[in-house]
């Protein structure tokens, strides 16, 4: 059975296991993203999670990386990750393993690892959702997932929901991601979002399920998986919220109905992801030749 080693990068902590093709996890290992604007600082600590899953990497035939966005083709520079402007994460990470690496946004890695293994098997189209530290997204319409010009298709977390709203790392405002993300709860509340209170959970949701609500309208889609560890930290309330949210504005005739979802892969779903990616990466490869 193929094997392949995946890589999840993120802000606060970055991540690797080798996946098999059916999806078991044979190895993991994870570490703190390093506080630092020293590019090399950060692939040396990635180096480091990597070197954890050495052992069971022997027989992988692709590296599949997801990390937070936006990226430029394979130029990535991760709003939570500030040494990271333009950084070339596929040519440095493809020449430290040794293997074909392919590397995508993310939430779009959640997207494919959603539809392969998660919550929105055998469908068609769909959005996949992270909420975390900041908020990405992924759409797969027609069985196909999005890439967009340069690969940030599905960039939910810079749709505005807040017409005049908090200003956003990105330089707009009222963004799902300035109003919405774990960073953006911490500065209004003063705490870390799992002591949030009621109020905050609620409109968090809400705004979730605008957005949610505005995709499902303009893309013809009727199903939203959500993860992330604010997301799924909340729970039920959020989820509650989101759904009342969705339900009121997704009116017209083939939105009706749609559905916000948790995402079904939990903790793996990053690894899980990145695995897709790798995979995925590796056919257009050779089907382009
Ligand atoms: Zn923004």
């Amino acid at each position: 059975v193929e094997r392949c080693l995946a890589v999840d990068i993120g802000g606060s902590k970055m991540a690797a296991a080798v996946v098999r093709e059916d999806g078991v996890i044979l190895a993991r290992s994870f570490a703190p993203t390093p506080r630092t604007d020293q590019a090399e600082d950060l692939l040396s600590a990635l180096g480091g999670v990597v070197a954890g899953v050495r052992e069971a990497v022997g027989g992988s035939m692709v590296c599949g990386v997801g990390c937070g966005g936006p990226m430029t083709n394979d130029f990535v520079s991760p709003l939570n990750i500030p040494g990271w402007r333009d950084f070339p994460l596929r040519d440095r990470l493809s020449e430290m393993v040794d293997l074909p690496t392919f590397v995508d946004n993310d939430a779009k890695a959640l997207a494919l690892g959603e539809g392969w293994l998660g919550a929105a098997q055998g469908e068609r189209n769909f959005l996949a959702m992270v909420v975390s530290t900041g908020v990405g997204g992924g759409i797969v319409l027609d069985g196909r997932l999005l890439d967009g010009a340069a690969g940030n298709a599905g960039h939910i977390g810079h749709v505005v929901v807040q017409p005049g709203g908090r200003r956003c790392s990105c330089g707009g405002r009222g963004c799902l991601e300035a109003e919405a993300s774990g960073t953006a709860i911490e500065k209004t509340t003063g705490g870390s979002p799992a002591d949030a209170p009621p109020a905050v959970v609620a409109r968090t949701g809400q705004l979730v399920g605008r957005a949610v609500a505005s995709v499902a309208n303009l893309l013809d889609l009727r199903l939203a998986v959500v993860a992330g560890s604010v997301a799924l930290g909340f729970g039920p309330p959020f989820f509650d919220a989101a759904r009342a949210e969705l339900d009121a504005l997704a009116r017209i005739d083939f939105a009706k109905g749609a559905r916000i979802v948790p995402g079904g892969l939990g903790a793996d779903g990053p690894l899980v992801g990145a695995a897709a990616v790798g995979w995925r990466g590796r056919r257009a490869a050779s089907a382009g030749g």
